[in-house]
């Protein structure tokens, strides 16, 4: 028996659960149900304690690509193997929500916009796309196929991860020092780092200042990688020319939090990169399925490096 904790549209993912395996009994917070019989929890923005009454869980499924709302919390023991989403749809997301980011200041939309709201008609010189150096903090899942399509248009693409891998197209760097070194030549810097203890508060001022003048910050990672008033600060003071932040310290973004209404800042709602239900049902059921099968499925978190 499966216990499923989503929202919205839980009905659908019943539906897909049901297409998807017929035989396999899933439950809902709405149901009555024996909890000692639930063997497996997937589960979005799993709320305080959901573990806790789940006494014979034998696997978690993470409805998305970060674990961070699952690791290190203390109703569920890390020796129950957790397992995330690989892409399941979301490569695509990102590749495009970074590109708009790119292209909006590569071809000065937000300045266009800024003029079309004081009626003015000004042409600035556009920029080609090899001018344009991509640097792409994370190569996972999601950010080696943002790496590989966005090199593939003819941006120069650099990489930082924790250990080196070849990627056709791509400079990878490692360590502190690799990641000064790229991060002094992007003219646009990507975070697609896993929310850990390593990466929180990474995207300092210390870091930041290392940027070109003039570059920009895409975050679609997680808000707690950034130091806000770091970013203001090199925002207002022209170091850095614009970001654009999917997420946030605290979410949904408070209402007077100065993100909003900064013109250089482009807010959007923990939206670059949603979990499609039908990719993301065939992958749980294809994991629980290698789990009855005594087999270990790709995703599987491993809980030294929580993530
Ligand atoms: P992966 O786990 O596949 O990739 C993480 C990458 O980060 C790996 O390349 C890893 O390096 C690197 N990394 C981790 N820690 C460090 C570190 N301390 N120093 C250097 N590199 C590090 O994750 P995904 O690509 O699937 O997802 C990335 C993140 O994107 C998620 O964790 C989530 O926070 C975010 N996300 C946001 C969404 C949104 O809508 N805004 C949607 C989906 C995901 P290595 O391979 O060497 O271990």
């Amino acid at each position: 028996m499966l216990y499923l904790h989503i929202e919205p549209d839980q009905q659908l993912w019943l539906d897909y659960f049901a297409q998807e395996y017929p035989d396999l009994q899933v439950v809902t917070a709405d149901d009555d149900y024996d909890a000692s019989q639930i063997r497996w929890v997937a589960a979005w923005s799993p709320p305080k304690d959901l573990f806790a009454k789940f006494t014979n869980l034998e696997a978690v499924f993470a409805l998305g690509a970060g674990v961070d709302a699952f690791v290190r919390r203390d109703d569920l023991s890390p020796e129950v193997p957790l397992v995330r989403l690989l892409d399941a749809g979301m490569a695509d997301q990102m590749v495009e929500y970074i590109l708009w980011a790119t292209l909006t200041v590569q071809r000065d939309f937000d300045t266009y916009l800024e003029q079309q709201r004081q009626n003015r008609w000004q042409e600035h010189t556009a920029r080609m796309r090899h001018q344009m150096r991509l640097g792409i903090l994370g190569l996972g899942a999601l950010g080696q196929q943002v790496a590989k399509t966005l090199a593939s248009y003819g941006y120069p693409v650099s990489g930082w991860k924790r250990s080196a891998i070849e990627l056709d197209g791509v400079d990878v760097f490692t360590g502190d020092e690799g990641l000064k070194q790229l991060v002094s030549q992007s003219d646009v810097l990507i975070s697609l780092l896993p929310n850990t203890p390593q990466t929180q508060g990474l995207l300092n001022g210390e870091l930041l200042s290392r940027l070109p003048k003039g570059a920009s910050l895409v975050n679609v990672a997680r808000g707690v990688q950034v130091v806000d008033e770091d970013l203001l600060d090199l925002l207002e003071s022209g170091h850095l020319r614009f970001a654009a932040l999917d997420v946030f310290h605290e979410e949904p973004l408070p209402a007077d939090h100065p993100y909003w209404q900064h013109p250089k800042v482009f807010v959007t709602p923990h939206m670059a990169a949603a979990t499609l239900p039908e990719p993301a049902v065939k992958q749980v059921v294809a994991s629980l399925k290698k789990f009855e099968a005594g087999g270990e499925p790709e995703g599987l978190v491993r809980p030294e490096s929580g993530y």
